[in-house]
């Protein structure tokens, strides 16, 4: 608080000395204040003095100051010159001679400041005048009263006349030396100097004796003739007044005219002095700051280097040089545009400036530039003016920081956020931006046209199941690797999961393209796949559609894809072997159907809709029931009884499948037990099931068989399983074991569909199969001496030389029958006996005598 105040009070101090006197050193103001003081309580004792004098003193003080300021306010000017005329001391010496020290001293000090206030606009001088004439009046006329009193002893007019003129010199040094202290003690010279006073003397000091002999005269005669003197001798008095008045204003006004030279001069050296100061200061600070920033620059972890506006490189530090890879040295020669990396330089042009019309503004900039090996260096680069001391115009200093190793730390976050960790191939997000970016060039330009293709391998579940997650990833490789090879570079190929890939294929010109594209692909994927010792088959189905159909979004163009793909699919089931499609809208409602049907089947496995027919198996010697094979059906709460046909590879699709065999089994084997404990007569009646690819492919197969019969206790070799030709040739390798193991069970085997496909009858005769089941496009299509004829002949035959029992199914007519009872075919089925049978009817059938029942 007292700090604050008196922090307050030199503010104050220095604030009004600063204005009054901003020129005044130390020495001066300490003068200055201490004449005024004096002068002040000299003029105050004077007028203390006066108060006690008779009013005809006052009288004479009225009059001798009137006449002096007259003097001094109506001066003569003397034309050319600032110069003007005034004279007064005569009175003040008149005055001092009649009355004494006290008005004169009083006359003195209003003669000098009216004299000050006139030649001079500053207070210091205004003041410091009157003060000067009060003191030197003081000294000088108390002095002569002294030695008045010694002529009074002499009587003496010489005496007089000797003192006052003594008095006059000394009234004048005194005031002199005391105005002059004030330029001497500013210039910090010694405060008397002999000297100055003699140029000044020989004239003012000769006016002032002058006047004051004048004044004496004067005096002496009015003394000895009376007052009446004084006025005969006026005229004579304003003469010469004038002439010392000429001489005392001049000079004075020259010391004004100096002390303001001077002040002008100390204030100019002063500000001079201040200014080379605060440079030496400045000098020194911008000295030691270059050295620091010089030892920051150098020693910094970052890269950093000062550049002209072109690029031009001027200093470079040492981490600059190890982040680039350059040496030092050769740093300084280059242009810093060289050392960015072209894809990257326009931006920087822009930043700097240099392009697109912008203004320089300080920067942060992501960029990457060229190292050594002429391989990217991602770098962050902060950019600002920077000014050298001696610099005439600014340049940049550029900061540059390494982010390689984020950059490759977020590339590998980018790559798993988008890639597929077995393959490496871009993932399904991936390929929906990469979609979206070519569905919106395809707006953009009419003429970029597209197609996607969407690949599902038929048997993948199953190398997946059989072989073990290892088998399936490497076959996913193998397949990735091959999809790859027939791409060309601008082409992506995504896994979307499990065994789907989708192809973006880019800038096509036809469909054909497309087409010609997926033929390729299917060849490729065709041909066996190495898994080891293994050797594995699989096949593709391609789904296509095309940007031509000005899709909204990738989502959209990916899901006809897919749905195209289902149709290929179902066309590939049909033709037995992998194929393509081209979407078209139908499809998509097929497509939608087809998901609708997968959650009903789902439901309906769990509510119990699924429901087993039988078809009775005859023995063609004697026309006797030689057991049933079961088919499924689905009882649709809206549409009725449903085939097979229609929702079996909907299961097979949405991996129902496994857990519909097992249904099919359980019941199967459990209604052929009941039917043996209906019919005791008929002990070796045989329940024939149709197991999928997707069951035989499964080890856990032959344990989901066993457990059927165990809970059933229907004896194993009353169970045939029959498995279609094609999916026992396609799933040879991983089916044998599993086939062996069912043998060994006791379970009988048979080949459906036989003819149908390409058994090779080596492996015919290799696998534990017990029967042959003639296709029924053979028999349907056979009469006597046909093409069909002899190959069901050859069939028959080909069963009895691998001890194979035959069977013929789709037998419509008598004529069929008995054609195949003559070639020896041991079994047949079809609707020439029964159409599949409910439980109930083939139950009521078993009632029936033997020689009835068909
Ligand atoms: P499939 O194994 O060849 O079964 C015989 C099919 O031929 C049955 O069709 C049957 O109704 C039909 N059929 C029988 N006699 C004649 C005839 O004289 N003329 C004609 N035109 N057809 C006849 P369904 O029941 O529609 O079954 C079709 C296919 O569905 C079956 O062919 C079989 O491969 C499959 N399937 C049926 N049930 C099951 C099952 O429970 N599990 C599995 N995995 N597949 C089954
Ligand atoms: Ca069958
Ligand atoms: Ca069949």
């Amino acid at each position: 608080m007292s700090r604050a105040l008196e922090t307050d009070r030199t503010t104050w101090g220095s604030r009004l000395h600063a204005q009054l006197m901003p020129d005044y050193n130390r020495a001066a103001t300490v003068y200055w204040w201490s004449v005024v003081c004096l002068g002040a309580a000299a003029l105050a004792t004077a007028v203390w003095h006066l108060a006690s004098r008779p009013a005809e003193v006052w009288l004479h003080l009225a009059l001798g100051l009137g006449l002096a300021l007259l003097a001094a306010l109506f001066p003569v000017r003397v034309p050319g010159t600032r110069n003007s005329y005034a004279a007064g001391e005569i009175f003040i010496f008149l005055l001092l001679l009649v009355d004494g020290v006290a008005p004169a001293m009083v006359a003195a000090a209003g003669d000098g400041f009216m004299g000050s206030y006139r030649s001079s606009k500053r207070w210091t001088s205004r003041l410091i005048s009157p003060a000067a004439a009060a003191l030197g009046m003081g000294v000088a006329g108390s002095l002569l009263q002294q030695l008045r009193a010694l002529a009074a002893v002499a009587d003496s007019a010489a005496w007089l006349l000797a003192a006052t003129m003594a008095f006059a010199a000394l009234y004048f040094l005194c005031t002199a030396v005391l105005l002059g202290g004030v330029p001497r003690f500013k210039r910090g010279e010694a405060f008397f100097q002999a000297s100055d006073l003699v140029g000044v003397f020989h004239w003012v000091g000769m006016a002032y004796v002058g006047s004051a002999t004048l004044a004496t005269l004067l005096f002496s005669l009015a003394q000895l003739q009376g007052g009446a003197v004084l006025l005969v001798m006026a005229p004579l008095l304003v003469l010469l007044l004038a002439a010392l008045h000429l001489y005392f204003r001049q000079q004075e006004s020259t010391l004004a005219l100096r002390e303001a030279e001077g002040a002008a001069r100390e204030r100019e050296a002063a500000a001079e002095a201040r200014e080379a100061e605060s440079q030496a200061r400045h000098l020194e600070a911008l000295r030691r700051s270059e050295q620091r920033f010089a030892a920051a620059f150098t020693h910094a972890w970052i890269g950093m280097a000062l550049m002209d506006f072109d690029g031009r490189i001027l200093l470079s530090n040492r981490a600059l040089a190890a982040l680039l890879g350059h040496d030092e040295a050769a740093l300084q020669q280059m242009n810093f545009m060289d050392l960015v990396a072209a894809d990257d330089r326009t931006a920087l042009y822009q930043k700097l400036g240099l392009a697109g019309g912008r203004e320089f503004e300080g920067f942060t900039h992501e960029l990457r530039c060229i190292g050594r090996d002429g391989g990217p260096v991602w770098v962050a680069l902060h950019c600002g003016f920077f000014t050298e001391p001696e610099a005439d115009r600014p340049c940049l200093i550029v900061q540059l920081q390494d982010t390689s190793a984020r950059r490759r730390a977020e590339a590998g976050l980018q790559h798993l956020a988008f890639h597929d960790a077995l393959t490496g191939l871009p993932n399904r997000r991936r390929f929906h931006e990469c979609l979206a970016g070519a569905l919106s060039r395809s707006r953009v330009d009419a003429s970029h046209h597209f197609a996607v293709m969407f690949l599902d391998f038929d048997r993948f579940k199953l190398v997946n199941d059989s072989l073990g997650h290892s088998a399936g990833d490497a076959l996913l490789m193998q397949v990735a690797r091959r999809i790859q090879e027939k791409l060309r570079p601008a082409d992506v190929v995504a896994r979307l999961g499990g065994d789907e890939f989708a192809v973006l294929v880019d800038h096509i010109e036809h469909e054909r393209d497309a087409v010609v594209l997926a033929e390729r692909l299917m060849e490729a994927l065709a041909r066996p796949f190495q898994l080891g010792e293994l050797e594995i088959r699989t096949g593709a189905s391609i789904g296509i559609t095309f940007s031509a159909l000005q899709y909204a979004s990738a989502e959209e163009m990916l899901r006809d894809a897919d749905t195209a793909m289902y149709k290929a699919k179902s066309q590939g089931r049909a033709a037995g072997r992998a194929g393509y499609a081209l979407f078209d809208a139908s499809l998509h409602r097929s497509v939608s159907h087809r998901l609708h049907l997968e959650g009903e089947l789902r439901r309906a496995v769990e509510r119990g809709e699924l429901e087993l027919h039988y078809q009775p198996l005859v023995r063609l010697a004697d026309g006797s029931l030689a057991g049933f094979e079961a088919l499924v059906r689905w009882q649709h709460p809206d549409r009725g009884t449903l085939s097979p046909l229609s929702f079996l590879p909907v299961a097979e699709d949405g991996g129902l499948m496994l857990q519909l065999t097992d249904f099919v089994l359980h019941c199967a084997c459990r209604q052929l037990r009941q039917w043996l404990e209906l019919a005791p007569q008929q002990p070796a009646l045989t329940m024939s099931v149709n197991v999928s690819a997707q069951d035989i492919a499964q080890r856990a197969f032959v344990a989901r068989v066993g457990r059927a019969l165990v809970e059933s206790g229907l004896r194993p070799e009353q169970l045939t399983l029959e498995l279609t030709e094609h999916v026992l040739m396609s799933r040879l390798e991983g089916a044998v074991d599993t086939l062996g193991e069912l043998r060994r069970l006791g379970v009988r085997l048979a080949v459906d569909d036989f003819g149908s496909g390409y058994s090779s009858l080596a492996h015919l005769a290799r696998l534990p199969i017990d029967s042959l089941k003639i296709d029924r496009s053979f028999v349907q299509q056979m009469r006597r001496s046909t093409d069909e004829a002899a190959v069901v002949r050859a069939i028959v035959q080909l069963g009895g030389t691998l001890r194979k029992r035959v069977v013929a199914e789709g037998v419509e007519s008598p004529e069929q029958a008995e054609l195949l009872r003559e070639m020896g075919c041991e079994l047949a089925q079809g609707f020439h006996w029964s159409l599949p049978l409910t439980a109930a009817a083939a139950g009521a059938l078993l009632q029936r005598p033997a020689s009835r029942q068909l």
